[in-house]
């Protein structure tokens, strides 16, 4: 009988342990913290929830505006039309605690527990012997045990030790920074169903800035490749610079960081070892979207280990595991490849962001956009459609050089009237004097513009205030 181990409870190793159990394959589940919050937007696209039966409590809003912000501050409203449309949006605490559960409700041994090291066997074929640091007693360093499977799903995250044990090779990463924002309740109702990007060198050289509705407050984030990693934090502050005036008095409850893979490893396979998710690295360029494939991938792969072993009666091969991939490949390479090219045209500098925001004005760019973020499929376009799509992304790339600002400035409050703000400011300054000694506006120095000079519109001190660090920020 097989017996199968996948490490790690978050939406891949999930959706890949719900699969085995149901055909009454032997598995156990290893997850270290069962109220792990992983960083992450929480952002899932409409597909999701009819393919994984989520129930309507795991999402907390359900967005259907989106509102692209330029590096010129050209706000550009999308708006999903359809009321049974939208993007989820969910705190990962609640939808990998749930998912996690129904796996174990289907008969998977859900173990709390750290997988320290895999001894893998003779030319890694297994049987392979878990050791892990059980914490179901609760002690903080936890019981250490073994455990002898004939094969592993490494579903345990971009800094994965099944990875490592199977010799799978190394990607690039980038890095993510998030803070979650709780927000006055003005503030907040402005962002009740409305999710907005910025694009901009101020907010990330080779992505986006985000600010996401959550459950009681907003997620603030931004992004950007291993190779710019060193300046996430002014990223960040870049970001929050020009979302300042929408984020006003805001109160920091949670930093957090965590790093995204960048392309697949460059094995996923080896002897009887899987990897799904973000282990694998199947995270998508352009829009950083990872959690319907992590769920996808853990899924895919454990179907084929139920076909392959006939539910659980035989031993699966290497060849049988890799039909995996290749299915995975066929169906989703494509998908990786464009927004890898829109990621290369789109985000390359200044003008080129303020040409894709133009873009996104069009109502076609906006619906095969949409289609294919909320029901993952490939849309094709009428000839006439691809004619203007063309002329428009041409007229749009010349444009942007126009466009493209020397500084960047805060967008308005969304709000408060121009009066309130400016009594808002004055009373800042006569409140906080005393705190806004030089430097202390940490905003205003990520507020450049492209050629290093202080951009024209840069945020005051009042500005930097308008979000409070509270004692309880936890730092990554
Ligand atoms: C800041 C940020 C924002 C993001 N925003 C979005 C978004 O809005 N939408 C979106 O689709 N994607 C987003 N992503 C990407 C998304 O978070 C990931 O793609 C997704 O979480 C991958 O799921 P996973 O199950 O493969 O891995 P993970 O979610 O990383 O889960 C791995 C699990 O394994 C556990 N684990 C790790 N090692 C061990 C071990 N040795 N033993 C036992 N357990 C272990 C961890 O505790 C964790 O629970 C974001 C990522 C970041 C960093």
């Amino acid at each position: 009988m097989l017996r199968v181990a996948v490490v790690g409870g978050g939406p891949s190793g999930s959706c890949a342990a719900e699969v085995l159990a149901k055909a009454g394959i032997q598995t156990w589940l290893f997850e270290r913290k069962l109220d792990n919050a992983k960083p992450c937007g929480g952002a899932i696209p409409l597909c999701m929830v009819e393919e994984f039966d989520l129930p309507e409590s795991i999402i907390d809003r359900k967005v259907r505006n989106m509102k692209m912000i330029s590096p010129s501050n050209r706000e550009v409203d999308i708006h999903l039309g359809n009321q049974d449309e939208y993007i989820g949006m969910c705190r990962r605490e609640v939808m990998d605690g749930f998912l996690r559960d129904r796996a174990a409700s289907l008969g998977t041994t859900l173990i709390n527990g750290l997988v320290q090291s895999i001894d893998t066997g003779k030319n890694r074929q297994g049987p392979y012997t878990l050791k892990y640091a059980d914490y179901s007693a609760g002690g903080p360093t936890g019981d250490i045990c073994t455990l002898e499977v004939d094969l592993i799903i490494g579903a345990d995250g971009a800094n994965s030790r099944v990875a490592k044990a199977m010799d799978a090779g190394d990607y690039n990463m980038a890095i993510a920074f998030q803070e979650r924002i709780r927000l006055p309740k003005e503030e907040m109702s402005y962002y009740e169903d409305l999710a907005e990007m910025y694009v901009g060198t101020d907010v990330s050289p080779d992505f986006y800035g985000w600010v996401f509705p959550k459950y009681d407050h907003v997620a603030v984030g931004t992004g950007t490749m291993q190779k710019n990693q060193a300046l996430i934090k002014g990223l960040q502050k870049g970001v929050r610079a020009r979302a300042s005036d929408r984020l006003l008095d805001g109160e920091v409850i949670k930093v957090e960081a965590h790093p995204i893979p960048e392309h697949p490893r460059p094995r996923r396979v080896v002897g009887r070892m899987a990897l799904v998710g973000d282990a694998a690295g199947y995270v998508t360029k352009s829009s950083g979207e990872g959690i319907y494939f992590a769920a996808k991938s853990g899924r895919m792969c454990a179907e084929q280990v139920v076909a392959a072993s006939a539910n659980g009666s035989t031993i699966p091969t290497e060849k049988d595991l890799k039909v995996y991939i290749k299915k995975w490949d066929r169906q989703y390479g494509a998908t990786y490849k464009v927004l890898e090219i829109l990621q290369n045209i789109f985000y390359r500098n200044d003008a080129a962001r303020e040409a894709f925001v133009e873009m996104c004005d069009d109502k076609d760019v906006q619906r095969l956009t949409f289609d294919s973020y909320l029901y993952k499929r490939v849309v094709m376009m009428n000839p006439w459609q691809q004619i203007k799509l063309t002329l428009l992304t041409l007229g749009s790339v010349l444009r942007g050089h126009a466009l493209a600002p020397q500084g960047y400035r805060p967008v308005p409050s969304a709000v408060k009237t121009d009066e309130q703000m400016a009594a808002w400011r004055a009373q800042q300054l006569s409140d906080g004097d005393a705190l806004a000694g030089p430097g202390s506006n940490p905003a205003a120095a990520a507020v450049v513009s492209a050629n290093g000079r202080p951009a024209a519109g840069t945020p005051t001190a009042a500005n930097d205030q308008n979000v409070r660090e509270p004692a309880l920020a936890s730092k990554p």
